[in-house]
């Protein structure tokens, strides 16, 4: 192990740059020693912690601009946990499920091992690039806004001509750091241990009068369901500010305090803003060093929250552990991908000085290498 100790000028103010846990903010551990005494470790069927999860929702609703006949559905598990929800729930018998990375091809996998459904249509592309969508016959359309595996992200457009299917997005690590419409999808999904710098377990689901519709409609049919992955039940106790089981109280107390952060200092257009100028720092950089390059050739598929760059003549992972030793962690790429690569978290709670400070980190490791 080489030893390499990064002055203490060039580090940035915090060394968190993984893609999920992601940096939480000191103000939201605030927030949860401000409510370690009268809301953590109380009942969740009460006012104080149902008014915590009404002020997410609500504040959601915010962020995106939803209109009012949407529903912000909250459930325990995660997003993989709602792929599985959404077998049951969602997609009534067939799906279509652009794959370019781990996460996608996981929900288009769930699709196809499900007795109930027919098999689904997987349109895949190599990782880095991103599908075009097929018209098909098909239920319910399954996108990834972005492709935390590998730093590929998509614009989101229904398809035309698509009739009454459903948009489904996984928005996972996209959710608060990048711009999309109402108007094109039906389900924006998400864990919030990504984008929002909460913890994981939870998940929350923006459904459209479409979707709603569609659950209900699926309900009705009696299909067997397990309670636990029940949308229809999901949706009836966020009506409620409540979850089917309890909830993890805290993870809802970092999440408000992130929401209201974001909405104080300006909503969805400042988080785009501060996710973009850390991103075309970083791509911009990559571009210019003979040693790096954006792992995503197409520059309108690079992600501005979730940045792959691949390394050459250098070796990733010891520069990874390098930098780790300096206090500045999670900057391994993702680790099915197998490339020699370092991939960057740029969530909005990510100061842009601080992508900076890590690219001039990396400049101080590689010369220090050679
Ligand atoms: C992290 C991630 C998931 C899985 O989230 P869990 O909370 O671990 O279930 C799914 N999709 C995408 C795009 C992700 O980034």
């Amino acid at each position: 192990m080489v030893n390499i100790s990064i002055p203490a000028n060039l580090l940035p103010s915090d060394g968190r740059f993984g893609s999920g846990p992601s940096k939480i903010r000191s103000e939201q551990m605030d927030a949860l020693v401000l409510a370690s005494r009268h809301i953590l470790g109380t009942s969740h069927r009460q006012a104080p912690v149902k008014n915590i999860l009404g002020s997410v929702r609500e504040q959601l609703r915010q962020l995106f601009s939803l209109p009012a006949d949407w529903e912000v559905v909250m459930g325990n598990g995660g997003a993989s946990l709602f792929w599985d929800a959404a077998t049951f729930g969602l997609i009534q018998n067939k799906s279509e499920h652009l794959v370019f990375g781990e996460f996608s091809s996981k929900f288009a996998d769930a699709a196809r091992n499900a007795p109930h459904l027919d098999q689904p249509i997987v349109v895949e592309a190599t990782p880095g690039e991103v599908p075009a969508v097929q018209l098909a016959d098909v239920d319910t359309y399954c996108f990834t806004h972005n492709e935390t595996s590998t730093g590929a992200s998509m614009q989101l457009a229904r398809p035309a001509n698509s009739g009454d299917a459903l948009v489904v997005v996984d928005a996972t690590s996209a959710a608060g750091g990048m711009a999309w419409s109402p108007k094109e999808v039906d389900v924006y999904y998400f864990s919030p241990q990504k984008g929002f710098g909460s913890e994981g377990g939870t998940w929350i689901a923006l459904c459209s009068p479409r979707a709603v519709e569609r659950i209900g409609a699926i309900a009705a049919t009696k299909r067997w369901c397990p309670p636990s992955l029940d949308l229809s039940i999901a949706l009836d106790n966020s009506r409620a500010n409540q979850t089917y089981n309890t909830p993890s109280i805290s993870t809802f107390i970092l999440l408000n305090e992130q929401l209201r952060w974001m909405l104080d200092n300006g909503g969805l257009p400042w988080c785009v803003q501060r996710t973009t100028q850390s991103s075309q720092h970083l791509y911009t950089w990559a571009t210019q060093r003979s040693f790096a390059s954006p792992f995503v050739a197409n520059p309108q598929h690079r992600s501005p929250v979730v940045g792959t760059i691949d390394l050459d003549g250098v070796d990733a992972t010891q520069i990874s552990n390098i930098l780790r030793e300096n206090g500045i962690v999670d900057t391994e790429s993702y680790r099915k991908l197998g490339r020699n690569q370092m991939r960057i978290s740029m969530f909005p709670s990510v100061e842009p000085t601080d992508v900076q400070q890590l690219t001039a980190c990396i400049d101080y490791v590689v010369e220090h290498l050679s």
